[in-house]
């Protein structure tokens, strides 16, 4: 899978996506991770990218220009058309589904804005997705795009190794992942569940499986409505104080 980011901070990501498991899947050539340089695609002679708002009001708005024609040299590279992404706090708030969705994509772009963000006329013109990562306001679409480029990468086939599972995961099927454990087993007077030590596999499974029910029970209720239950499970979720779905 190929991402290309375009941003006006090419650098920051870049050093955020090249360690780690992201970083060894781009060694591998399982992905390619391009931060294009919109600066570079400026007409203006002194190299300007932003300009004040039409109608005044504080900061400055990234022009068009730029941002079009940085956006055209992926297309022309990749010769068709690309999914593009503005990251922005006004889009629909990122999830793990979503992740899964974009894995599917062979290319995709990703626009970062700065300042007090982007003139519209061109988020018309090459916009497919407004994709938000919380309801909260950052400086530059730079985090945002790393977020969303880690979330999508670990979804691609091999990137995750046997060890680097995602089957368990909190998400699958709306609900938490159960807590884990290593060594030792006793950390300053905690003792690790006895359960996990049995070498029965039967009866670590279900424990987990109820973990996972109960801390999504406490930590998150409102996944449950989405999370398909068997009838045991919704009984356990009822003896633990759950009322069902909410409306
Ligand atoms: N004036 C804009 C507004 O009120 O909607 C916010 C602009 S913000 C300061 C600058 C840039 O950061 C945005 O253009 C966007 O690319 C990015 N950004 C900020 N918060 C974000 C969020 N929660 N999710 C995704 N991108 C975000």
């Amino acid at each position: 899978m190929r991402f290309y980011i375009l941003t006006l901070f090419p650098e920051m990501v870049m050093q955020g996506l090249s360690t780690s498991i992201i970083g060894r899947a781009v060694d591998k050539g399982l992905l390619s991770i391009e931060a294009i340089n919109i600066r570079d695609f400026t007409t203006d002679k002194h190299g300007k990218v932003d300009d004040y708002p039409y109608g005044g009001g504080a900061g400055m708005v990234m022009q068009a220009q730029p941002i079009y024609d940085a956006w055209c040299s992926v297309i022309r590279r990749v010769g068709k058309g690309v999914r593009t992404i503005y990251l922005t706090p006004q889009g629909r708030r990122f999830c793990q589904a979503d992740a899964k969705s974009f894995a599917t994509e062979e290319d995709l772009i990703l626009l970062c804005g700065h300042y007090e963000g982007v003139d519209e006329r061109v988020l018309d013109e090459i916009v497919t997705d407004y994709v938000s990562i919380g309801d909260f306001v950052l400086t530059g679409g730079e985090l945002p795009a790393m977020v969303m480029v880690d979330a999508i990468a670990r979804m691609v086939p091999g990137v995750l190794s046997n060890q680097e599972s995602k089957e368990t995961e909190s998400f699958e099927n709306h609900l938490l992942e159960y807590p884990q454990y290593s060594r030792p087993e006793e950390w300053k007077g905690r003792k690790v569940p006895p359960i996990l030590l049995s070498g029965d596999h039967a009866k670590v499974d279900a424990w987990r499986a109820e973990q996972s029910l109960l801390r999504t029970l406490v930590n998150r209720p409102d996944l449950l409505d989405a999370a398909v239950l068997s009838p045991k499970e919704i009984d356990f979720l009822q003896e633990h104080g759950w009322n069902g779905p909410t409306d």
